[in-house]
């Protein structure tokens, strides 16, 4: 690279920066970063954020040294294989997560695919359709657009398999935060069903949600898909550990 072209690459770089100030920052602390294309999170938030530590091998919920699966996997119907969410939810994550979800932050959906990528990559899923939880037309109304749908194509780019609606949902549910796994699945019946049935016949399927709490709303869909689906596999930006104990 000439002199000419290296000058021109900085101008151009100074100038996405001013457009798209975020691009130096971590998502989620937003202290100043380096290399963010690379990585798009400061070193303090990466030892920090990270779903890491012994995890349940079907729904990847912190456990107990030495055990390997939950007593909530152990004890309830699960539809899909595993669910795998490569954060925490806490802190400086659930900040981050909350703005994308309902404050218009769209663009840290490819921030986010790229790390769901990067930590589904040697787990061994097998799928050929990714999908996405549906929301309620009024919700989308609402919020402009459905975070979980925007990341399933995120991922889709990433991986370069299609993205396709497998759900709709047709009815509008009450919000779940306060809700137990029973009375969140309760809550879902009926409220959703499988279009495009024909296309996910036999196929195995990654579905994509935003953050997981009780497992509740990706066993629903699983139930659904799992009619005409071969195997469901979900994944989400980040896993709810502290609100688990108290939503069963
Ligand atoms: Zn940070
Ligand atoms: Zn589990």
């Amino acid at each position: 690279m000439n002199r000419f072209t290296k000058g021109c690459k900085k101008v151009l770089n100074k100038f996405l920066d001013i457009i798209f100030p975020e691009d130096t920052k971590c998502i989620f602390c937003k202290d100043e970063i380096v290399n963010f294309s690379e990585k798009p999170y400061c070193e303090k938030c990466e030892a920090t954020s990270f779903n890491t530590g012994n995890k349940c091998i079907k729904c990847d919920t912190h456990i107990k040294e030495g055990n390997i699966i939950c007593d909530h996997c152990k004890s309830k119907q699960r539809k899909f294989e595993k669910c795998l969410c490569p954060l925490n939810y806490s802190g400086e994550v659930r900040s981050s997560i909350i703005s994308f979800k309902d404050s218009n932050a769209k663009y840290l959906a490819k921030s986010y695919a790229k790390i769901i990528f990067k930590y589904l990559k040697d787990k061994n899923l097998n799928f050929d359709y990714i999908t996405f939880v549906p929301s309620h037309a009024k919700t989308i109304k609402r919020r402009g657009y459905n975070p979980s749908e925007i990341l399933a194509k995120e991922l889709s780019v990433l991986y370069n398999k299609p993205c396709i609606e497998t759900l709709l949902k047709t009815s509008p549910t009450q919000q779940q935060k306060n809700l137990t796994f029973e009375e969140r699945t309760q809550n879902l019946k009926d409220s959703m069903i499988v279009t495009n049935s024909k296309l996910i016949k036999g196929k195995n399927l990654l579905l994509v949600d935003d953050v997981i709490t009780t497992c509740a709303t990706i066993n629903y869909c699983s139930i659904l898909l799992s009619t005409y689906a071969n195997k469901i596999f979900a994944t989400a930006m980040a896993r709810n550990h502290l609100e688990t104990e108290k939503m069963f």
